[in-house]
């Protein structure tokens, strides 16, 4: 299916979904498979190349902001895998000076030399899985790594000579006290990363965890006990230098992750490989831009690739509401919040303000310095306040 795109010129990010893992981990939904390490890695790779090229009208003549291989585990491939994702994508668009290029890594998938590969490849910025650094906690996710391999796995980015660099974390397992929590901050502290995530476990339909929570195996901590966890994640972070600019994303100043900011600022992104979502903001019936996303299963991705070009199972086009839903709801998860004049321009739209002063008084949002924000106990709701504001700017 062809995509009718009109170009612009706001930052454009792409995303190379790598869907195969070593295991799958029982509470994660993302399109993502256990192999064992067994996966059709050049067929796949040669697909990607395609769809790069069948995406040319896309890409062509834009300056690319931010490369991100996430996954699944992209960490797998081999470094000439990742080399030839990238030649494929330069030959057809211009990379801008300081573009961040990531890549997702999992604990004992890379040694310090394949990351000093990948590093030569253009690779700036590894976002390593780390989970926990507690045993007790690695066991409850399912997660095939020991706190050994997590330190050593940073010791190596590091000595590959990577500064810039995430640790993602999980909080609320079972049982899981404020200090163990306290305890994984601390340590990822130790490495001195540019960037850290925290993200809540949630329990995910079709999840092995899903499963185990609706015959009432597993027991998980109160929503005001993880309320408490990431007020002290804060607390701890921001007394270090780190700004909370996301909801569970904390950063050091100038390394917000650009990728990420390209979704929440609901600006364009190509997605390639399978599941893969893209955006553009222009473009669509209507030129409120158009959305799509490819098959998940990577065998049929692959086929499909193969014999048209293009894997897209699904693509609509933005109304003037739905766009302006969206920009609420992604922006609204940045500390930084919306620029009421921004939404004004776009979407020709007037705040009704004593909807905006109710909303106020309630003490879950702020207006200041022209930017719509969420407080901290807003964020806490933020898909339900979300609806809520966009009552008041329609
Ligand atoms: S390694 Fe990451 S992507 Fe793979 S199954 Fe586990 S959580 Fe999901």
């Amino acid at each position: 299916m062809k995509q009718n795109i009109d170009k612009d010129q706001t930052p454009l990010g792409v995303y190379v979904h790598i869907p195969y893992c070593l295991t799958k981990c029982p509470y994660c939904d993302f399109n993502s498979y256990g192999t064992n390490g067994n996966f059709p890695e050049d067929d796949y790779i040669s697909a990607l190349e395609r769809e790069i090229e069948d995406s040319r009208r896309i890409i062509e003549g834009r300056e690319v902001s931010t490369v991100f291989f996430g996954g699944g585990t992209p960490s797998l491939l081999k470094p000439r895998s990742v080399g030839v994702v990238m030649e494929k994508l330069a030959s057809i668009a211009s990379f801008s000076p300081a573009a961040e290029i990531t890549l997702e890594m999992n604990p004992r998938t890379a040694d310090k030399e394949k990351l000093a590969s990948l590093r030569r490849l253009g690779i700036n910025r590894i976002s390593v899985g780390i989970q926990s650094f507690s045993r007790r906690k690695l066991d409850f996710y399912g997660r095939f790594t020991t706190p050994d391999d997590c330190v050593r796995a940073l010791v190596d980015v590091r000595d590959a000579g990577f500064r810039n660099y995430n640790l993602d974390l999980i909080y609320g397992s079972s049982q899981e006290t404020r200090e163990e929590f306290e305890n994984d901050i601390r340590t990822a502290l130790s490495f001195s990363p540019t960037h850290i995530s925290a993200y809540c476990l949630t329990i995910e339909p079709g999840t092995e965890f899903a499963t185990l929570w609706r015959k009432g195996r597993l027991s998980l901590p109160d929503d005001s006990v993880l309320v408490r966890f990431m007020q002290s994640a804060r607390e701890i972070l921001e007394g270090e230098g780190y700004g909370n600019y996301e909801i569970s994303n904390f950063a050091r100043h100038g390394y917000e992750c650009r990728h990420n900011l390209i979704y929440w600022n609901c600006h364009d992104y190509l997605g390639v490989g399978a599941g893969a979502h893209s955006h553009i903001r222009r473009g669509g019936e209507e030129g409120w831009g158009r959305r799509w996303s490819n098959i998940r299963n990577p065998e049929l991705y692959m086929k499909r690739v193969t014999d048209d070009g293009s894997a897209v199972s699904a693509s609509y086009d933005l109304s003037r509401t739905t766009a302006l839903e969206d920009t609420l709801l992604m922006g609204l998860r940045l500390s930084d919040g919306v620029e009421i004049r921004d939404l004004k321009k776009r979407f020709g739209c007037e705040p009704d303000d004593s909807g905006l002063r109710y909303l106020q008084s309630d003490g879950f949002i702020l207006t200041d310095g022209g930017r719509l924000r969420l407080t901290s106990r807003g964020r806490v709701f933020t898909d339900e306040l979300v609806a809520r504001v966009c009552g008041v700017f329609h």
